[in-house]
């Protein structure tokens, strides 16, 4: 999944400690609070606002409404809100920040479907959202720009078609979104795609990516759900995104199957390194998988040296080996044969020879992959 590292400044998302005190004070206090102690508030006040409650929502609102030309300076609004809030209030709150360029809004479905109707950021760049693409038209019909998108679950029935074909998607460049919306989004001229399964065990990304009916010429960057056994998930990278610089093969697991038990596609590491060679951009590597690799750092490194250096049809004569082109880093997520481990390998070029940079034994799972 593509990951969004904040561009602010503070990594601590400071600029929202003023709502920390406002959950016990009333509307007034808050606004008597912040008449007094302008100082200290003006001195914590960044361009990133974290609102995580209702109190939040309407802490802001005081603030903003007192203060509009700080308001007017926030580029990165992180909304979280699950429980009910005053729709009213929130639709104020996002007035209040017209210059925002980064919007993550992850609230309550249990919303109007105009939630974000006549809504207008001028400058945005990003969308991370979990709400229901239909309630997305009227935004994104006014948000034309180049936009970033990441989306949460569809929420339409099954045998409906995502409502997003009714756009033209054309100015989203980077788009992650659920496989069975990947119609209703993907376009000639996209750059980034993440696709994820939709429903497990029942949608998978490959069919989806594997329905594309021409090349996708223009990306560069794929992250995609596969099934242990998509043996030819690869051929149909090679076939969709022929040009791509990075891609990310994230294996799931298939309902009811031992997953270490299946036979996955490279290990017939010749034909695995042929296919990757048809990949003739490729430079990031990264492949995480619930089947074993190597038992060791140098059963490791053979396997996975097998893919990017294989012998050839056309140099085999000449007793040649073959080297992936432009491949210079190879990051694999892999379970130990006894199926008790998980291993976290790196592997670069970057300085010539393949060398390993780090091997890490039970990554965190919270670690970004
Ligand atoms: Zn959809």
């Amino acid at each position: 999944m593509f990951h969004r590292p904040s561009r602010r400044t503070s990594g601590n998302h400071t600029g929202s400690r003023y709502v920390l005190e406002s959950r016990t004070l009333t509307l007034i206090n808050i606004e008597r609070a912040l008449r007094l102690r302008i100082g200290e508030f003006v001195a914590v006040m960044t361009d990133i606002q974290r609102i995580s409650s209702p109190a939040d929502v309407d802490a802001f609102v005081v603030y903003a409404t007192t203060y509009p030309h700080l308001a007017v300076r926030v580029k990165e609004l992180i909304v979280n809100l699950d429980q009910p809030f005053s729709l009213h209030a929130f639709r104020h709150c996002l007035s209040l920040t017209p210059s925002i360029t980064d919007l993550y809004l992850h609230i309550s479905t249990d919303v109007p479907a105009d939630v974000l109707g006549g809504i207008d950021f001028k400058d945005l760049e990003f969308l991370k959202t979990n709400l229901p693409h239909q309630y997305l038209l009227p935004f994104l019909a006014i948000h034309v720009g180049p936009v970033e998108l990441s989306l949460g679950p569809c929420g339409r029935a099954m045998e409906e078609s995502c409502p997003l074909r009714l756009l033209d998607t054309r100015s989203y460049a980077s788009i992650e979104c659920p496989s069975e919306c990947l119609l209703g989004v993907t376009h000639s001229s996209l750059v980034r795609l993440a696709l994820q399964e939709s429903h497990p065990g029942q949608s998978y990304a490959p069919p989806a990516f594997r329905s594309l009916p021409t090349p996708l010429l223009s990306l560069s960057c794929l992250t995609l759900d596969f099934l242990p056994d998509d043996y030819d998930i690869l051929e149909n990278v090679v076939r969709i995104a022929p040009r791509i610089q990075k891609l990310k093969l994230l294996e799931k697991p298939r309902v009811q199957r031992r997953q270490t038990q299946l036979r996955r596609v490279w290990i017939d590491g010749t034909a695995w390194a042929r296919t990757l060679a048809r990949l003739s951009s490729l430079e990031d590597f990264a492949l995480k998988t619930a089947g074993p690799i190597g038992s060791s750092v140098a059963s490791e490194k053979t396997i996975l040296t097998s893919w990017v250096t294989s012998m050839s049809r056309t140099t085999r004569s000449a007793n040649a080996a073959y080297q992936h082109p432009t491949l210079i880093s190879l990051r694999v997520w892999y379970r130990c044969w006894d199926a008790h481990h998980e291993i976290l390998t790196l592997w670069s070029r970057a300085i010539g020879t393949w060398r390993n940079i780090y091997r890490l034994v039970d990554p965190p799972t919270a670690a970004l992959f």
